[in-house]
């Protein structure tokens, strides 16, 4: 039976699924709504976690999945942060490689960090 937001009960809504998309309708639905979210994971956020490693006695919290967005493309995400009090810091969004054991260094800073070792240049497989 359909029940519209006049009706004197409230809409019964199941959410599948605890990423960001569930949880952010879950979380919107809240007040029309009675909303049970259904996670198959034992953690909620999905795709966006962090899991702690230690890589020479080192603890390092790495991100697995969400990272960055930007101000342009994200203002509902920006609200839902601002709503939340989520603090954010900035980020320059580089990315490199160091594999000592293939002697490979890379960096897309620039041509310069791309092709830091210089014989790279001449090496059509790289
Ligand atoms: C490595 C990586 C890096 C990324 N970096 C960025 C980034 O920097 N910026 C950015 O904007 N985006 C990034 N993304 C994409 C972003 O993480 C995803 O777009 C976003 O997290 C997807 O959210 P979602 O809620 O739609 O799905 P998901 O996060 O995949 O959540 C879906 C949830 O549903 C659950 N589920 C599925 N089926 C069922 C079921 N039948 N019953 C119960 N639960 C179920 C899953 O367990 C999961 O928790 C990245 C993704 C990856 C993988």
């Amino acid at each position: 039976m359909h029940m519209n937001a006049r009706s004197s009960h409230k809409l019964r809504v199941a959410v599948v699924g605890g990423g960001i998309s569930g949880l952010s309708a879950a979380y919107r639905l809240r007040r029309e709504a009675d909303v049970t979210l259904f996670e198959a994971n034992s953690y909620v956020g999905g795709h966006t976690n962090t899991v702690d490693i230690e890589v020479e006695g080192t603890p390092i919290a790495v991100d697995t999945g969400f990272l960055v967005y930007n101000e342009r493309t994200y203002p509902k995400l920006i609200a839902l942060f601002e709503e939340l009090h989520v603090e954010t810091v900035g980020s320059d969004m580089s990315f490199s490689v160091s594999l000592p054991e293939l002697n490979l260094e890379w960096a897309g800073t620039s041509l310069n960090t791309v092709f830091a070792q210089r014989k790279t240049c001449s090496d059509p497989g790289f």
